[in-house]
């Protein structure tokens, strides 16, 4: 049986709304994508929605809308999937790494308070939360704190009380990267819906797929049309096709994507309902497996939306020659995540060191995201646990004599 990482569930009424809108004239800026905006609003509650084609895209907006400019200070996590930094980056502003809580891998909002505090009250103390080196000119030109960008990782939104809480407190914006949440809730409250601006992605691993897309919501009306003119070249409401306001870009979600997403959001508690089912089988199977953990929850989750199926393992387990003796049995694995400061790029630009971040590391080291999709049957499932359980003896740290 082949096993895949991921895989998108793709149904007859999909291919047929795709299908639909190729025998039209519109295949951008149509009614599709109005039409999957609003049904984001009507998911979520937001007044606003804005496609656009990822959710890189979606976050570097949110970015530019919230006034980050070059030396600008952003706080966020290490542990996380790259862009959610890199669109930091984009602006040339600097993202001010917060280890992250051991049992989620969000955010750890006392760090992120006391990181606030300290920013705010300068000198050494905001020195120690800096950058070891940062870009040329802006050791004179450090920027405010402008923004704390969260990621709500493997479907489980951040703490938020907290998080909005020291926003307050600190005069800051709130980027929520929900990019791996969509469905989820935090304390009743819908993932993505949490912060000032909340983001969406529709890879085809996603918990629904446009192939490439993304989606904002907020409701700060000038902020969305700000996005809307930035996502369209910069054409502000009133330009023409060739004036354009603003420095823009083309992060326009196509009509074929829109059509696919709002023909899966349809069936979004279905979809999500799959993936809830794997991952109870996982946790029955793995409950009989000793040194392999599920993913840890935390009490203001009120729903996960399963995006991937982490486990994290114990110490005596070497990770990385597990992943390869699963991957000889044809059982695909990913160490979920390579921290983001120790990615080369980063340690170029700004200097971070192994043991800057020690819980963001510790997981990175521990984790390993099992095969996870809706589409997945309970054999499947059986199948990863049985492999996993014969592949840990021969996975510990001793076996090679070290
Ligand atoms: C998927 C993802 C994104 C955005 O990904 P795109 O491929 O650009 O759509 C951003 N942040 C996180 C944490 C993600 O998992």
């Amino acid at each position: 049986m082949k096993i895949p990482m991921s895989s998108p569930i793709i149904t007859d009424a999909d291919r047929q709304a795709v299908l639909e809108v190729l025998n039209t004239p519109n295949l951008s800026i149509g009614p599709r994508i109005e039409a999957f905006e609003r049904a984001f609003c009507n998911l979520t509650g937001a007044q606003h929605a804005i496609g656009v084609n990822s959710g890189t895209a979606g976050l570097h907006l949110c970015v530019r809308a919230a006034g980050i400019k070059a030396g600008d200070l952003v706080l966020t996590t290490p542990f996380s999937f790259v862009a959610s930094a890199n669109v930091i980056l984009f602006e040339n502003a600097i993202p001010v790494f917060v280890d992250v809580d051991p049992l989620t891998g969000n955010i750890d909002t006392d760090q992120l308070n006391r990181a606030a505090e300290d920013l705010s009250l300068g000198g050494d103390l905001a020195r120690q939360w800096l950058p070891r080196q940062l870009p040329e000119g802006c050791e004179e030109h450090l920027g405010a704190v402008k923004a704390i960008l969260p990621v709500d990782v493997f479907g489980q939104p951040a703490d938020y009380d907290h998080i909005n809480a020291i926003a307050r407190r600190y005069n800051l914006a709130v980027i929520e990267d929900s990019c791996e949440a969509l469905g989820g809730a935090y304390k009743g409250q819908p993932a993505g819906t949490l912060g000032d601006f909340g983001v969406f992605a529709f890879y085809p691993n996603k918990q629904i797929t446009t192939g490439e897309g993304g989606m904002i919501i907020t409701n700060d009306p000038d902020a969305a049309n700000f996005m809307r003119a930035l996502r369209n070249q910069g054409r502000a409401p009133g330009d023409t096709w060739l004036q354009h306001t603003y420095l823009g870009y083309n992060y326009r979600l196509d009509e074929m994507s829109a059509a696919l997403g709002l023909a899966q959001l349809e069936r979004l508690e279905t979809l999500l309902e799959n993936r809830a089912q794997v991952a109870d089988w996982y946790a029955k199977h793995l409950a009989k497996i000793d040194r392999v953990s599920p993913p840890g929850l935390a009490d203001s989750t009120t729903r996960v939306s399963w995006f991937v199926y982490v486990v994290r393992l114990d110490a005596s387990i070497n990770r990385d020659r597990l992943a390869k003796i699963l991957e000889h049995r044809r059982i695909p694995v990913r160490p979920y995540f390579s921290p983001i400061h120790l990615q080369p790029y980063m340690v170029k630009a700004f200097g971070f060191q192994l043991g800057d971040f020690p819980v963001t590391e510790e997981l990175g080291k521990r984790s390993l995201a099992l095969p996870f999709s809706g589409a997945m049957t309970e054999e499947m499932v059986v199948e990863v646990c049985q492999a996993l359980a014969e592949a840990l003896p021969a996975s510990e740290v001793s076996a090679s004599g070290r």
